[in-house]
């Protein structure tokens, strides 16, 4: 088994860039081993509403599910919150606090906030936990969690060599190219889930109009043309990918018959509002449903508790207390 794990947290709701960028194509290219999880317990590590996080989790599985992410490969991690909380604590007294402060990501996120949670800091631990709990083989992630995976890792091999053999040692995969999404409205940013503007992003959710409104807006420039030059037009060029990524071609192919930037937008709105459409509506179902999305969701977790029981017990009777 090479299971391969990603994960997508519910501190927002799902845009175009999370959908063009990865659950698109976990939907086109799943592995037989792979494995999807939201990962709730992430959105914790700054101050949250309860009510909130407990709606976006549910919107981020509905999103995997009515997007086409085959849903027996999919689980919420608080629904393991034992096994992966347990095993977390494992790996924090596995960890050097040297190892997690040197992280970049809490340097970064931590400066200049007084009042930084410690799951901050210990955050990039229960990620080892996440991967190594399911026996993970390989985890796709950007620059941004090479050095996390890298932590697993470093864990992983001094558990194994401390305690005894039990984890399988995870390795970083670059994802295969996919769209990256740029902010609409300041193109030099990617869109996320967590920008505090929302006036360039593109929700999953967003009815049609909406879409459009955003797209007609979107920061271009003055130079009228339609060609796809990332350095000199990044806002026409984030526009070109989108719509390439749509329709499956080229930018550059994208930009042909395209002459005036109005004409750009309208087609860029076009093409998205299609793309989106059957993910927006099965999306609403599952959401005002309910009752298929918690089945989804609790055989999902069924299904990962059993497939990481046995490794969980192993560790914690190796490291003397199982
Ligand atoms: P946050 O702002 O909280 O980090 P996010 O929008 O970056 O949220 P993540 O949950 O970090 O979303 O990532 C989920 C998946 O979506 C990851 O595989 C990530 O690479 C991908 N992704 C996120 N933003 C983009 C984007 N703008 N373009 C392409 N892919 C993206
Ligand atoms: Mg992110």
């Amino acid at each position: 088994m090479m299971i391969r794990l990603s994960g997508i947290t519910p501190s927002g709701e799902a845009h175009l860039g999370n959908y063009l960028g990865a659950v698109r194509r976990w939907a086109r290219e799943p592995g037989p081993d792979d494995l999807y999880f939201v990962s709730n317990l992430h959105a914790m590590t700054t101050p949250h509403e309860p009510e909130r996080l407990r709606s976006l989790t549910q919107h981020q599985l509905a999103f995997l599910v009515a997007s086409g992410v085959p849903w027996e490969s999919m689980f919420v991690q608080s629904d393991l919150v034992r096994e992966h909380m347990a095993l977390s604590w494992l790996l924090e007294c596995t960890c050097t606090f040297g190892e997690a402060r040197r992280m970049v990501q809490f340097k970064e996120k931590s400066e200049g906030n007084s009042s930084v949670r410690l799951g901050l800091l210990t955050y990039p631990v229960l990620m080892a936990a996440d991967i190594l709990l399911h026996g993970t083989a390989t985890v796709p992630v950007g620059n941004d969690q090479k050095q996390h995976v890298e932590l697993a890792r470093t864990l992983a091999r001094r558990f194994n060599t401390t305690y005894g053999e039990v984890f399988v040692m995870p390795e970083a995969v670059v994802p295969t190219a996919g769209a990256r999404v740029r902010d609409l409205a300041n193109p030099a940013k990617k869109m996320s889930k967590s920008s505090s503007d929302q006036d360039g992003i593109v929700y999953v959710l967003d009815d049609p109009a909406v879409v459009r409104r955003k797209f007609q807006r979107a920061v271009t420039d003055g130079l009228n043309s339609v060609r796809y030059v990332p350095q000199e037009q990044p806002g026409v060029a984030n526009l070109l990918e989108i719509l390439a990524s749509c329709t499956d071609t080229t930018p550059e192919a994208a930009a042909e018959g395209i002459t005036g930037y109005r004409d750009l937008k309208e087609a860029v709105a076009e093409a998205v509002a299609a793309e989106a459409a059957p993910v927006r509506e099965r999306m609403l179902d599952l959401l005002e449903g309910g009752a298929e999305l918690q089945k989804i969701r609790a055989a999902g977790a069924e299904r990962a508790r059993e497939r990481s029981a046995a490794r969980l017990n192993r560790a914690l009777e190796l490291a003397g207390v199982g």
